[in-house]
């Protein structure tokens, strides 16, 4: 697969409201877009670092993943999402052959009109990862 950037950094807070100031007043960013992706259970508010951006990840639902994440390890960084130049459903079927454990079998659509897939964290080191596109 080809990677072109670090697409964004997936940030669980508990209240974007109560998050936005410091990433706005402290850091100076400005976030350009906040959306909810039902399929997930989230709301998101995205912000421009270069050519990468943060995704603000708040839970609408106790169902929500976002929200047991929360619970279990407190707020922080969620996930690592790289841009793939050849398309996620190839990336994906890389990883396959490569014995990667995959959340998503198939791209699905997820928030700022991407398609995205994720991989399990337990394999790759650690750190719950998402290709898109
Ligand atoms: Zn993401």
């Amino acid at each position: 697969m080809k990677i072109s950037k670090i697409e964004h950094l997936g940030i669980a807070v508990k209240s974007i409201e109560e998050a936005l100031p410091y990433y706005e007043n402290v850091l100076g960013l400005k976030c350009y877009n906040i959306e909810t992706v039902e399929d997930q259970k989230v709301r998101t508010a995205f912000l421009m670092v270069g050519e990468t951006k943060i995704e603000l990840l708040e839970p609408t639902s106790e169902e929500s993943t976002i929200a047991k994440y929360i619970e279990k390890r407190g707020m922080g960084v969620h996930h690592v999402a790289f841009a793939i130049e050849d398309g996620v459903a190839n990336a994906l079927a890389e990883c396959e052959a490569k014995e990667i454990k995959l959340i998503d079998k198939a791209p699905r659509p997820g928030a700022e009109q991407m398609m995205i897939a994720f991989l399990h964290p337990k394999s790759t080191a650690g750190v719950l990862t998402e290709l898109c596109e």
